[in-house]
């Protein structure tokens, strides 16, 4: 018994051994070893740069896929443009990446460039926004699902009777629908009771401001200002309907949600303009993505904590949790964890009217 232990361990040392070796062999698609420069390279493929959130993840990302060992990151912007973004992908693809992590702009026409990843042996990680319909390596995003309740819950604790209008994000983006189902599961037993009632419902392109800007103008138009809470799916987003709200003088009277935890969203927040925002800690994302992108472009296995379905395929993701935020945990979060600074958060807000805060 004793000696089947030992030589059991043996053999599980040397599976080991083996699969570490492995690390610098190129794991093509069709099973067969391509060259390679013995040096780890990630190609970080990025939706829209101009957006305040997306620098940070990039920030975070190459710092940490750095910090773990990669010899180069390669990042693009496709700063929202669909057909730019599968170009982008396809030249990295030929600089010898051996692992692509994607944030799509569009979710669907981005599985063009994914598959011929895929097909020449470089796996790909979707990163925050899912790519449909493809079998792509992983998926790192957070409970987008409860991102959506979150902001439901909120305002329907702040306005548990009155007008709604729902203004999505982009409807290119697979979580744009994802959020919307969050904030349903959250409204819709109220809508049936007949405590809310929907008065209107558009979704804003690339989750644009000056888009999310025109829609709030023409809602506010069209319901002679009627309006009690705005369901915006993201900070950007809301910024905009929050323009439109002031030229009314009713920016602070309409309750408004919002994702990401911009600093001038947590501003206007301090300030009583927005309701809450969703705060995705970004170094989380960032970090488990690029330990992922280190763990897969190195050839090794990694671990998953769920599987989340794109149209076609079960994909292996890590979903990590959002966080709701309003005034009133604002220091406790945002400013706790070194999103923001405290000073930055708070410039508008006399300081007689600031929370106690030490650094
Ligand atoms: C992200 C949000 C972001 C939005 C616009 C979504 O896919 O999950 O955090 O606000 O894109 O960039």
């Amino acid at each position: 018994m004793k000696g089947t232990k030992v030589s059991l361990f043996a053999v599980l040392v040397f599976i080991l051994i083996l699969s570490a070796c492995g690390q610098d062999v190129d794991n093509d698609a069709d099973g067969e070893s391509g060259e390679d420069d013995g040096n780890l390279t990630i190609g970080l493929s990025v939706a829209d740069l101009t957006l305040e959130r997306w620098q940070h993840d990039r920030d975070i990302f190459v710092e940490k896929a750095e910090e773990l060992g990669a010899d180069e990151v390669i990042v693009q912007s496709a700063d929202g443009d669909d057909a730019e973004q599968n170009s982008q992908v396809e030249t990295m693809l030929t600089q010898d990446v051996d692992v692509m992590v994607i944030i799509p702009d569009n979710s669907d026409s981005i599985g063009a460039a994914a598959s011929q990843a895929q097909e020449q042996g470089i796996p790909v990680i979707a990163y925050d926004r899912m790519i449909n319909d493809t079998d792509i390596e992983a998926y790192v995003s957070f409970d987008n699902e409860r991102v959506g309740e979150m902001q439901a819950e909120y305002l329907v604790e702040e306005v548990p009777e009155g007008k709604y209008f729902l203004l999505g994000g982009a409807p290119t983006d697979s979580n744009a629908q994802v959020f919307r189902d969050g904030q349903m599961n959250v409204l819709q037993p109220e809508i049936d009771e007949g405590n809310i009632e929907v008065v209107g419902d558009q979704w804003a392109d690339e989750w644009s401001a000056t888009e999310a800007l025109d829609i709030m103008e023409n809602a506010l138009t069209s319901n002679n200002n009627d309006i009690d809470a705005v369901v915006a799916s993201n900070d950007n987003t809301a910024g905009g309907a929050i323009q439109a709200l002031n030229a009314q003088d009713l920016d602070g009277e309409v309750a408004i949600s919002g994702q990401d935890a911009d600093l001038a969203a947590a501003q206007r927040i301090v300030e009583g303009t927005q309701s809450m925002t969703v705060y995705k800690p970004i170094t989380e994302i960032a970090s488990r993505a690029a330990e992922l992108a280190v763990t897969i472009g190195n050839g090794e296995e990694f671990e998953a904590d769920t599987e989340v379905e794109n149209g076609e395929y079960n994909i292996p993701s890590v979903l990590l949790d959002p966080i709701s935020v309003n005034e009133d945990n604002m220091v406790d979060t945002i400013i706790e964890d070194g999103f923001h600074d405290f000073e930055d958060v708070y410039e508008g807000v006399p300081e007689e009217e600031r929370p106690d805060y030490e650094e």
